[in-house]
């Protein structure tokens, strides 16, 4: 079994060398402080909700999410992949087929084409009860019964029961009809309350394992380390303490997960384990799964802590021993 897992691992490892040296990051999305700092302004701003609009270039963009993170619809949608946000359909909205900006839509006679049209509505008269053709534009008592309505185009007289409807590109000059233009869903991206409570475990975590690991006489240093490939990594915490003479330094990775904490969420730490001389802790809340456990036994340099709650996890993390 055990044998096997460390197979795979390898073999894992083989796969994303590449991987490992264009970056640190496994899933090259956020770093865990980029993530960190995106969760403290959701949270201090007690922002719950991004909503779209569509600015005068005729484009949708999210105007909280370029105030916050200075980035707009890109950085929404690799938040959802982070699980920090998840995306709703608002509507769809027609768009060029050939620059897709949203079009803009226009109401035309259908005899000769121009935009100059009204509504009128047939109304029962309030105190003679006869019926009585009045336009739109003209209504001012809303509460009347209204029998019928149509359109009349000003230009050619004409009457109609529904205008054609033409869209209007602001951008490329050109005109459309309804079976011409492409459809964009627009979307809404709403906050995961969960996510911004993990975001606040990890700020505890890191108070309390740097109190931890002060009493065991290390200090906190800069958290980028290079690795025998050259490549630097960074780690939630770095920890340094000089022994007679002697330097031992501890990386901490912490990974909070809302359920379970799975395999693919511990292998950028192990396959960084495999990339740097020192020791790493990798804290895990609430509890991962069996393989991840398998898996970092077999790495010798590497501590697994983990804990249903910040309290256990400190438990755990005073019982160590360098
Ligand atoms: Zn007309
Ligand atoms: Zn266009």
């Amino acid at each position: 079994m055990t044998v096997k897992l460390n197979i795979v691992l390898r073999r894992y490892i083989k796969d994303h060398e590449s991987i490992l040296s264009e970056g640190d990051s496994l899933k090259k999305r956020f770093s865990s402080k980029e993530k960190e700092g995106i969760l403290k302004s959701i949270r201090e701003k007690g922002l719950k909700e991004f909503t779209p609009s569509i600015g005068c270039d005729r484009r949708v963009s999210y105007p909280q999410a370029k105030e916050v993170f200075g980035r707009s619809e890109e950085i929404l949608n690799q938040l959802v992949e982070e699980n920090i946000l998840e995306k709703f359909m608002i509507r769809c909205v027609p768009t060029c087929p050939k620059d897709n900006s949203i079009l803009e839509s226009k109401l035309m006679c259908p005899r000769c084409g121009s935009a100059d049209i009204e509504k009128k509505l047939l109304i029962q008269d309030p105190l003679s009860r006869g019926l009585r053709l009045v336009s739109r534009d003209q209504l001012v008592n809303q509460n009347v019964d209204v029998k019928g309505a149509f359109f009349e185009c000003r230009g050619c007289g004409n009457r109609f029961p529904s205008p054609l409807i033409k869209f209007y590109c602001v951008q490329c000059n050109m005109e459309y009809r309804l079976e011409d233009v492409d459809l964009m869903k627009m979307s809404g991206y709403r906050v995961l309350e969960k996510a911004v409570e993990t975001g606040k475990e990890v700020e505890e975590l890191k108070t309390v394992i740097r109190e931890v690991m002060e009493e065991k006489g290390f200090s906190l240093e800069n958290s980028m380390v290079e690795g025998k490939s050259g490549v630097k990594h960074s780690f939630d915490l770095y920890f340094r303490k000089v022994v007679d003479g002697k330097e031992h330094s501890i990386g901490v990775d912490i990974v909070v997960r809302r359920d379970k904490v799975s395999l693919e969420d511990l292998l950028p730490s192990l396959i960084k384990s495999h990339d740097i001389n020192s020791y790493m802790i990798v804290v895990v809340m609430p509890l991962s799964d069996f393989s991840c456990k398998q898996l970092c036994l077999l790495e010798k340099n590497i501590f697994l802590i983990e804990g249903k709650n910040v309290e256990e996890i400190k438990k755990s993390l005073e019982k160590l021993t360098f």
